[in-house]
């Protein structure tokens, strides 16, 4: 081993990432894979955020405001906080990093339900949290459960929704009642990386809760509704003080210019961004539809995935689909997340799902 690594670093296993389309045309001697395995979305940028990148390359010579101090007022104005309230990083998991590596030290309790998204535990070990995981119920956030499970020691407490890998919510107002539950001193991290996906109607604008909670805090992410997912710009909107502390964890200009500006080139045409969430929506929709139709178990998906809770043959189906081109996320003896495209890639994987001879259930 070279140089003395801490020992919590050499134990974390590495972030895995969806695996790509190219590694899967690799292992099974394929062509023309398709990956629906990280939700990313179908499209690429808007015309006019294509337009704000271009214009930015000219300047990358130079270090980008640190601050992101125009799109935080972007942001401010959009969900209607003020300025002081709103943080941005790089991408919300590098927000999640921040506020663990701002509250947690070794021992502390990092609470979540489980299976949830999975940076959640690496980012805990980072720090030496210890990480309490509650079951979901229904394939749902047990609320009841996981403030049942918050002690003296709890620092931050994950509430994902809708979550990932499963795509369910819990409504707003259950959130609140959650929040009467959790002691002040402990933060309540509710990740809203799919929010703009969501059409329960039980599921309100969250930013109402931070009045009477100053120990929530809300993360999104330009990466998923935005279609932004490469350029790594997410923000989170709670407490001044929060924000204060989270600020000073971020690396040194870690939000890129062509980030910044491709965000708030974005925000502004946030009519068309809805327009292509509504088509990912109908095709979500569809894709569940068909698979409830054919007998497959698929829980109320809002995010912009569809979750197939099959159990033990997880892994085997997930290998299965990719050998017929369709890269999915396999959490072995849990189920399979698949991530809706366009209404070609989502063919793709009905007919490959049709074909993989394994009974629905
Ligand atoms: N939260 C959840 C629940 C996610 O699924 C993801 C991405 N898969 C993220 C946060 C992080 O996304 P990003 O860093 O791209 O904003």
């Amino acid at each position: 081993m070279t140089g003395r690594p801490r020992p919590a670093i050499s134990a974390l296993p590495a972030y895995k990432p969806g695996r790509s389309a190219a590694a899967a045309e690799a292992d099974h001697g394929i062509a023309d894979a398709i990956k629906l395995a990280s939700n990313e979305a179908p499209f690429g940028p808007l015309p006019s955020v294509a337009g704000a990148i271009s214009s930015g390359v000219e300047q990358i010579n130079l270090y980008a405001d640190h601050g992101a101090s125009a799109l935080r007022e972007d942001i401010a104005a959009a969900v209607k906080v003020d300025v002081d309230q709103v943080t941005v990083g790089a991408g919300s998991a590098g927000i999640l990093q921040q506020l663990l590596l701002a509250y947690c030290d070794r021992g502390d309790e990092v609470a979540m339900c489980w299976p949830s998204f999975e940076a959640y535990p690496v980012f805990a070990m980072l720090v030496e949290a210890e990480q309490v995981r509650v079951p979901l119920r229904n394939e749902t956030f047990d609320l009841d459960a996981l403030a049942a499970a918050i002690t003296p020691a709890t620092k931050i407490v994950f509430v994902t929704n809708p979550n990932n890998p499963t795509g369910t919510t819990v409504g707003t107002d259950d959130i609140a009642a959650f929040l009467d539950r959790v002691p002040t001193t402990c933060l309540v991290v509710l990740d809203e990386a799919y929010a703009e996906f969501v059409t329960d109607p039980r599921v309100t604008d969250s930013m109402r809760l931070l009045a009477d909670h100053d120990n929530l805090i809300i993360t999104r992410t330009f990466s998923k509704a935005h279609g932004l997912a490469g350029l790594r710009v997410g923000y989170a909107v709670g407490h001044p003080d929060v924000v204060s502390m989270v600020d000073r964890t971020l690396v040194p200009f870690a939000v890129n210019g062509l980030a910044q500006r491709a965000a708030r080139a974005s925000l502004a045409a946030s009519d068309e961004m809805r327009e292509r969430v509504a088509t990912v929506i109908a095709e979500r929709t569809r894709v569940a539809d068909t698979l409830r139709s054919a007998g497959w178990t698929v829980p109320d998906a809002q995010a912009n995935f569809v979750w197939l809770p099959v159990g033990d043959v997880a892994a085997d189906l997930g290998v299965r689909l990719e050998r017929r081109g369709v890269v999915t996320r396999a959490f072995p003896d849990v189920g399979v997340r698949v991530t809706i495209s366009d209404a070609t890639g989502n063919d793709r994987f009905l007919a490959a799902l049709a074909d993989c001879d394994i009974t629905p259930r």
